[in-house]
């Protein structure tokens, strides 16, 4: 129906341009200069006008300089055409046309009649949708079947648990008679839960693809409609379709848009309700026999229904999480196939360097990388292009054209050097890997850090490690330039470090005084998102007290240990600064180099 709207409306517009259009050339005629009829006759008079042409009450007159004015016969002058042929006019006379008359009437009637068919249109599809035929939500549905899907499960890289888990899936929907006659029950609904980008539709897809059946996908707001009753009736279209096509996967994206716990705070929704239950309906309808699989996806599934997950329906959970390091490896490895790579490409580096990065978030990395590759005109994607992609998607482009003056250069290169040799010298932290002061995003310069391996939990001295670092760049400044002269450059690193402080303190046990106890904050900000049955502690004052002198100890600790540090580097620290001046970015040889003092290897002064 969306089409029908936006083709009415199209047409709509058209017809308006079109008037406006035949209006237009009316007004336009020729001489734009309205001038009064005395000054008209004046002009007459006065023996200035060369030729004179009449239409209807319009009179546009050409003076002998060749201007042309227009005006208008305010009441009927008998004189005039005497007045005319006296000074020796040219006069012209057009005829007015009978049809301006009825475009006249056209227009004075065409805003009523835009109205009244638009009522009418909506009123004729309020009534189908309404009656039994139901139209409304049925031809608005966005099934995409698809039967020959090419996706198999080789093209999901690093979630092999749940592609384990999915597997028994596949096996049943090739052969749902053997399973059957052993008595084996499979499951109708399947739960994806995972943050987005994980392959949670890719997953569904493989599935779809290894057993060779049609593929339903529609997402949960596609349900979610203005009219009550439509998203009910869609879920009985939706099946009913899985039914001819089956066997079958109906995969539901975002299902959180219609499975939301019913009856919360934000009051009813009928027609949310009315939808789930439709779904749950159906869902029960299932004797086990149709060879339909439904899947849903979510990022969310504290917020389903419980209706939902009760047995019987979406009672099977598959957690797709993000990607480890061997994980993302694969995933690249999947991803890199499609593209022509250079020899000193290695996915597992790059996958060392993207925590937290999802399957999407990597597809999108290679694709970047290729782009950069294509816009040197490189034949191959090298590993210097995967790094220009990689700090792009993490911190931002670069911001070459951003002025700085040498002063501020020298500053931030002293303050990234702080970050880089407090990073090498503490134990635990991982090594920086490049260090750049060319601008990106928002930051005027940034220290990379590769971890070794992927951090499940991370050990109080690395913790501590991680804030002496945090504060080497504020303290670079402070030791260069005094006390006084500290840019305000150092917000975010102050800010990290007293986050992570306080969550050592507060949440992780790290604290003697305090113990391993949990002290939650007092600020009301998850009011909305707790759930109802959790018990919100507040801290009382004098524990919050507490709190905030082992917060502070802690942070003086390692503020102390990165100032002395640095103190003992100091010839370190100029050297750093003096090579990224020269160079800008330092790749992690040339901090080896220069931590070993031996930087006359690259850096002649
Ligand atoms: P979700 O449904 O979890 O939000 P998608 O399945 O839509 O995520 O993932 C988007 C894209 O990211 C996929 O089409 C695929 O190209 C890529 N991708 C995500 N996860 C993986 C993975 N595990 N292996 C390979 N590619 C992946
Ligand atoms: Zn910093």
């Amino acid at each position: 129906m969306g089409d029908i709207i936006k083709n009415f409306l199209f047409w709509l517009m058209a017809l308006m341009l079109f008037i406006c259009i035949l209006c237009g050339i009316n007004f336009i005629f020729k001489g734009d200069n309205n001038i009064d009829y005395t000054d008209f006759l004046s002009s007459v008079r006065k023996n200035e006008v060369e030729k004179v042409t009449i239409h209807g009450n319009n009179i546009i007159l050409k003076k002998k300089d060749q201007t042309e004015y227009r005006t208008y016969l305010p009441i009927y002058d008998s004189k005039l055409l005497n007045l005319l042929l006296s000074h020796h006019i040219a006069i012209n006379g057009i005829p007015i046309k009978k049809h301006n008359m009825y475009l006249s009437i056209f227009v004075s009637w065409f805003p009523t009649l835009l109205l009244v068919s638009v009522w009418m249109y909506f009123m004729k599809q309020f009534k189908n949708n309404v009656g039994k035929s139901n139209s409304f939500g049925k031809s608005k549905m966005h099934i995409v079947t698809d039967k020959n899907i090419k996706i198999t499960f080789s093209d999901v890289a690093g979630c092999n648990e749940a592609k384990e888990e999915v597997s028994e899936i596949v096996e049943y929907l090739k052969e749902p008679k053997k399973f059957q006659k052993l008595g084996g029950k499979i499951p109708n609904g399947i739960l994806m839960i995972g943050p987005p980008g994980t392959g949670k539709t890719l997953l569904a897809k493989a599935i779809a693809g290894e057993a060779q059946v049609s593929f339903l996908t529609l997402s949960g707001s596609d349900f979610v409609e203005m009219f009550v009753g439509v998203g009910a009736s869609r879920v009985r279209d939706v099946f009913e379709h899985a039914r001819n096509v089956s066997p079958c996967i109906i995969f539901i994206d975002e299902i959180d848009a219609v499975g939301r716990q019913r009856g919360g705070v934000s009051g009813g929704n009928d027609e949310r309700e009315q939808t789930l239950n439709q779904m749950l309906v159906e869902m029960d309808g299932f004797k086990g026999n149709e060879g339909i699989i439904l899947i849903a996806a979510t990022n969310r599934p504290d917020v389903l229904d419980s209706a939902l997950l009760r047995p019987g329906r979406f009672d099977r959970h598959v957690f797709v999480s993000l990607p480890d390091m061997i994980g993302r490896k694969e995933i690249l490895q999947v991803h890199m196939k499609n593209i022509p790579l250079a020899s000193d490409v290695d996915p597992l580096i790059i996958a060392r360097g993207t925590p937290g990065f999802s399957g999407a978030d990597l597809r999108n990395l290679v694709n970047e990388s290729a782009l950069f590759a294509a816009k040197e005109n490189n034949q191959v994607v090298s590993m210097l292009d995967f790094e220009k992609a990689k700090d792009k998607i993490m911190i931002g482009a670069e911001r070459r054209s951003m002025l700085m003056t040498e002063i501020q250069k020298e500053c931030t290169a002293y303050h990234e050097s702080g970050h880089v040799i407090i990073g090498r010298l503490v134990p635990e932290h991982d090594p920086a890997h490049k260090v750049t002061i060319v601008p990106r995003g928002r930051a005027l310069g940034v220290t990379f850090f590769l971890p070794k391996v992927d951090s499940v939990s991370i050990s109080k001295e690395k913790l501590e490690s991680k804030i002496s670092t945090l504060y080497g760049g504020r303290l670079a400044e402070e030791i260069i330039y005094g006390v006084q002269k500290v840019s305000t450059g150092a917000v975010n690193d102050i800010q990290i470090a007293t986050d992570l402080a306080r969550n050592m303190v507060t949440k992780w046990g790290f604290s003697d005084k305090l113990g391993p106890l949990l002290y939650k904050n007092n600020t009301r900000e998850n009011v909305f998102y707790e759930s109802v049955n959790s018990t919100s502690h507040i801290t009382s004052t004098d524990t919050s007290s507490i709190i905030d002198q082992e917060i502070k100890l802690l942070i003086d600790r390692n503020y102390i240990r990165a100032k002395n540090l640095l103190y003992d580097h100091l010839d370190i620290l100029h050297n750093m600064k003096d090579a990224l001046m020269k160079y800008e970015t330092l790749n992690s040889f040339q901090i080896d180099h220069l931590m070993n003092r031996k930087c006359e290897k690259f850096f002649v002064k």
